[in-house]
């Protein structure tokens, strides 16, 4: 069983419950490592230093060990910069996603075309998680090719990766030691799909992943007290990979 949770929310952005609540529910679940990773995004008010006090007081109440995260999104003309290098320092993990206005805003001008064409949708989403891969602020790759839940004029799924692309992402992953989450509520962004098949994708893009030597995360993205450590999607990808013992221990991140 994995006893640990890189990625959770709580009430400073956009989960339901506050962090103490958050952790009460780790402790249940007798989790041994978690990480708080709040959304802080371009307008986020909230300051890191408030933010990592409030959590710095709660590690000597708690019995297993705390991480102090975000979860960054990735802006297309101003990537995470919008985090000061001080306030990264602050930090023990940065997550990031790519959401934003890539390619998800139909308010921003290049939307339309990214949403009509596969082939300029998969190359703007590969370079874009090439360039995440190098940046100095990322640790982990947030529930990377969550694209289920978009409008597209055409079909995608994880067949659609291409198996070069991936290979070229997974060595700059490996290079400058960003991990792939397995996000274990992974399964919310493609409700289409069924689980067999859809798990038989990510496994077969993780697989290149790993083969390329590249760390995994774990993290149920909680936003409420039902999911915090409920692993049951990513034990079942680190068994189709084999090996589970070596990739979960790999997936602890040691805090700096
Ligand atoms: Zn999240």
């Amino acid at each position: 069983m994995i006893k640990i949770d890189l990625h959770m929310h709580s009430s400073w952005s956009d989960g339901e419950q506050t962090i103490p609540e958050m952790l009460n529910a780790a402790e249940v679940c007798g989790l041994e490592q978690v990480a708080i990773t709040d959304h802080f995004r371009k307008n986020t008010k909230f300051k890191i230093s408030d933010y990592r006090k409030a959590i710095d007081k709660l590690r000597e109440v708690y019995p297993f060990e705390i991480l102090i995260g975000v979860e960054l999104e990735w802006n297309i003309d101003e990537k995470v910069d919008y985090l000061s290098s001080n306030d990264r320092s602050l930090l023990d993990l940065c997550l990031c996603e790519l959401m934003g206005d890539l390619v998800f805003r139909p308010e921003v001008a290049r939307y339309e075309q990214e949403r009509q064409e596969k082939t300029k949708f998969l190359a703007t989403v590969f370079d874009t998680y090439c360039k995440i891969a190098q940046h100095p602020h990322v640790d982990i790759i947030a529930h990377p090719f969550n694209f289920g839940r978009m409008e597209l004029d055409f079909d995608f799924d994880l067949n659609c990766l291409s198996r070069e692309r991936l290979y070229e992402l997974a060595e700059l992953m490996r290079q400058n030691d960003v991990a792939y989450e397995l996000q274990s509520q992974f399964y919310y962004w493609y409700p289409k799909m069924r689980v067999p098949e859809l798990l038989a994708q990510q496994i077969a893009v993780a697989k290149i992943f790993k083969d390329a030597g590249v760390r995994f995360s774990v993290g149920s993205d909680a936003h409420n007290l039902g999911t915090v450590g409920n692993h049951c999607w990513s034990e079942s990808v680190l068994a189709g990979l084999g090996n589970n013992v070596e990739i979960i221990k790999r997936g602890v991140l040691s805090c700096a």
